[in-house]
């Protein structure tokens, strides 16, 4: 079984940033992802993330620790695992946070967009991370023969 096959799961993380859009080029926050990570995800995710405001949109950079279950490559046993993740994404706004019009995102530059309620969602940038960053070849311990103990 590939590593990319496994399921990693979707975290809720929804961050309201009407007011960050409002504020001057350069302005930021600092979250602890458990205070805004979804209840069920808490003990799956911990680390810190903060948020810039740029020019365009929001900047978003973070160091994290996902929680996720591997398939060891030898015995295909699956176990917990641990995988760090530094995350550094462009958000763009959808809809303009003063007049709440919608604006036109280039076509061409596909990037993470803000919703019209001015909600980032960090859930499917931290999945993609997670995936990219899954190790190739898990090992359930470094000693795995790749044969499985009877009990
Ligand atoms: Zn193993």
């Amino acid at each position: 079984m590939k590593a990319e096959s496994m399921p990693v799961s979707h975290f809720n993380v929804l961050i309201n940033v009407a007011q960050l859009l409002k504020e001057p080029a350069g302005s930021s926050r600092k979250y602890d992802i458990r205070g805004i990570v979804g209840e069920q995800a808490r003990s799956s995710i911990q680390g810190e993330v903060t948020l810039v405001r740029t020019g365009q949109g929001i900047l978003v950079r973070g160091e994290l620790d996902v929680k996720v279950r591997l398939v060891c490559s030898r015995c295909l046993d699956v176990f917990p695992g641990s995988i760090s993740l530094h995350v550094e994404e462009e958000y763009l706004p959808t809809t303009d946070v003063f007049d709440g019009l919608p604006l036109a995102l280039s076509k061409e530059f596909p990037s993470s967009t803000i919703d019209s309620n001015h909600m980032l969602d960090l859930g499917e940038v931290i999945r993609q991370y997670t995936l990219l960053n899954l190790p190739m070849k898990p090992l359930c311990r470094p000693d795995c023969t790749g044969i499985k103990e009877m009990d």
